[in-house]
């Protein structure tokens, strides 16, 4: 036990101090290039010998990026711009920011002006993934972002290199998907917890974070699994790692058993085939994913891939963590909401947002969802 309690700390120190990481890789003569949500191919910065480090914006109060934003962009975007703007990021060689949401498409563009100290490279996806036009639209971004990168680190491209970091993204990709199902049978590790595992992957060389999390399954498969006496829910949504909000579900008594969360497992569903060329793989692994707000899908399949998922982990209900002002979510949520009705699973949303700091609506909304259950 008091190895998993070191594992779990580690996870945490690195998942809540962000800035000590970059200092630690900077003082390691490392180049870092920062990759915004929701997809950035991270595979192509790790194989030039680069260090991608994940931002997501930071729970705080927007005041410098509201010259930029107005004030229904959400707070992803807008905390990301100002963190840039108050020098968090100084020291980072550039940013990828991709194209997969208007706001998204806001942030580069004013990335330019607010923070003309960190490059802006763009990662423009096409809509139309997965036909032939698409895999090669992406192919070319994807070579455009590579001669940005080689620009302004002077590191260079290389197929084998990034046929190496395929491999071990995929591994990652793996163990990740594990640890989601292992901590199932160990409903001590709280809410916070797993989240922490979750984040401090985008703090870490991938490599480093697949052993941390091996350590950790290794070491939760040598005790015995727990009865289970807490209720089971799937969360849902872009991000869910606000410390207030998943101590309400601790109070709750509520385990998470499975997300579709696009900072957490959304990131891990796909593999990318190692058979051929490795940019090509990289190229197809963007075709194959799907079951996301930012991902264009007509038939909105996610709606039932969450009902699966929900029936699959026996969850209790799904709870939709809404990022005030996504659209992309907001549009997917009366439909998933209606597939939920439809199978009978309780399905709710609760509206976070990064500058929140009263969490008394979130409180209410979950207790009502607990009692009604
Ligand atoms: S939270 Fe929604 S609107 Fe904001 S960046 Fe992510 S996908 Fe775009």
């Amino acid at each position: 036990m008091e190895k998993i309690n070191q594992l779990l700390e580690e996870f945490r120190n690195i998942a809540e101090n962000p800035s000590k990481q970059l200092e630690k890789f900077l003082k390691q003569g490392k180049k870092v290039i920062a990759c915004a949500p929701v997809y950035t191919p991270e595979e192509i910065i790790h194989s030039m010998g680069l260090i991608p480090m994940g931002v997501w914006g930071a729970d705080m109060e927007i005041k410098e990026a509201k010259s930029y934003f107005p004030a229904f962009i959400c707070s992803i975007a807008q905390s990301i711009l100002e963190q840039g703007q108050k020098g968090y990021f100084d020291g980072i060689s550039a940013i990828v920011i991709p194209s997969l949401c208007d706001s998204l498409k806001c942030l580069g563009e004013n990335w330019k002006y607010a923070v003309p100290n960190i490059p802006f490279i763009p990662m423009t996806y096409p809509q139309n993934r997965k036909n032939e036009v698409g895999i090669e639209f992406t192919k070319a971004s994807y070579k455009r972002v590579i001669k940005d990168l080689e620009r302004i680190t002077g590191q260079k491209f290389s197929e084998e290199s990034l046929a190496k970091s395929n491999k071990i993204y995929n591994e990652h990709n793996e163990v990740m998907r594990q640890i989601s199902d292992v901590l199932v049978d160990y409903p001590f590790i709280t809410a916070s917890q797993r989240n922490d595992i979750f984040k401090s992957a985008y703090l870490m060389e991938k490599e480093n974070h697949t052993s941390l999390v091996k350590s950790l399954i290794e070491e939760l498969k040598k005790m015995p699994k727990e009865e289970n006496k807490k209720i089971k829910v799937i969360t849902s949504g872009i991000l869910a790692d606000s410390k207030n909000l998943l101590e309400i579900f601790e109070e709750n008594n509520l385990q998470i058993v499975g997300d579709d969360i696009a900072h957490e497992s959304r990131q891990y569903r796909v593999d990318i085939k190692n058979d051929g060329n490795a940019l090509d793989g990289l190229a197809l692994k963007f075709s194959e994913m799907d079951n996301c707000s930012v991902l264009f899908d007509v038939d909105k399949k996610r709606a039932d891939y969450i009902v699966n998922m929900a029936k699959v982990k026996n969850a209790a209900g799904v709870l939709m963590i809404m990022t005030k002002f996504c659209d992309p979510e907001e549009f997917d949520y009366a439909i998933i909401k209606k597939a939920c009705e439809e199978a009978k699973i309780p399905c709710i949303p609760i509206e976070v947002d990064r500058q929140m700091v009263n969490y008394e609506q979130a409180k209410t909304i979950v207790q009502t969802f607990v009692e009604n259950i």
